[in-house]
């Protein structure tokens, strides 16, 4: 027979094993449902459009007509962090467009960091022939990711629908909106280059018709910049369609040019998108200011 005061030993040492052992069960548990939680986020499709978000690496993510050792075209998977504010303002986005057109025209999102396009650091792009945005998530503050991406969609988004539909964008009656005399840079990529991508949004720009400095540097980016700030519903832009003549005629050109690709695109239905004031800082929105960022750091490029 076991003595009284060994038996007590050993009970306590087994209760001791017993709640270890279901201490580790049950942190096992918790981080592989966080994980399957994070694995199920990486690969998400969205039930509303059939837009696929990814947020892993496939070898064959970028066209292979991209190749360019020189000039390499590369990026690297997001952090984990990062991935759920990227996917809510992903969905966003898409939220705002009638599936009809996403689904024609919007196969699959990638949401990475590190971005490199043409060797450039790129806070996004896109590729037609694959029907696939790529939206850089590491250039921001936690609390702009889904401001950032969302805007990043709207804005690579409007290059794919030009590319794809060129037959209903003309660039020759574009160049025609603005003053007599008016000469665009040498393109996105160019404008990053060397500086001239400016993305604050000031009267000083609006007055000239664009939406930022970055807008200048050719029709493609003039374009895009605009209609990336009517679908994100800037306030700002808004009242300049209506102060200033040649942003209200780029304006009507962008809502004509939708509802070319979609009737349902109407006047009505830009009228009806939600407004907002956005600040890179997210301060609460504010009526006195004459001047706001959209989400600072690098800088969007249409590629190729
Ligand atoms: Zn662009």
């Amino acid at each position: 027979m076991v003595p009284l005061h060994r038996d007590a030993a050993l009970k306590g040492f087994l209760w001791k094993l017993g709640i270890y052992l279901l201490f580790v069960a049950v942190v096992t548990t918790v981080s592989s449902q966080e994980r399957r939680r994070e694995n199920a986020l990486r690969t998400y499709v969205d039930p509303v459009t059939g837009v696929q978000i990814l947020s892993h690496l496939d070898p064959d993510m970028f066209p292979a007509s991209w190749d360019d050792p020189s000039e390499p075209t590369v990026a690297e998977e997001p952090e984990a962090k990062l991935i759920a504010g990227g996917v809510r303002g992903v969905l966003l986005a898409l939220h705002k467009y009638p599936t009809s057109l996403l689904r024609a025209n919007l196969k699959r999102v990638y949401l990475v960091q590190n971005l490199l396009v043409d060797g450039v650091e790129t806070g996004g792009v896109n590729a037609p022939e694959l029907k696939t945005i790529y939206v850089d998530l590491d250039n921001v503050t936690r609390l702009d990711e889904p401001v950032w991406a969302e805007e990043t969609i709207h804005h690579e988004f409007a290059h794919l629908l030009t590319d794809i539909h060129s037959n209903d964008f003309s660039e020759e009656t574009w160049a025609k909106l603005n003053k007599p005399g008016f000469k665009y840079g040498d393109g996105g990529t160019e404008a990053i280059r060397t500086g001239h991508d400016g993305g604050d949004i000031t009267d000083e720009y609006l007055q000239k018709g664009f939406a930022e400095e970055y807008g200048m540097s050719d029709i493609q980016e003039d374009f895009a910049t605009l209609t990336e700030r009517i679908f994100v519903g800037d306030v700002l832009v808004r009242k300049a369609a209506a102060r200033y003549p040649i942003v209200g005629r780029k304006v009507d050109r962008i809502i004509s040019f939708y509802e070319t690709l979609n009737p349902a695109m109407t006047k009505d239905y830009f009228r009806h998108l939600p407004t907002v004031t956005v600040n890179s800082d997210n301060q609460p929105p504010s009526e006195s200011g004459g001047t706001h960022t959209t989400v600072d750091a690098k800088h969007k490029v249409s590629a190729h």
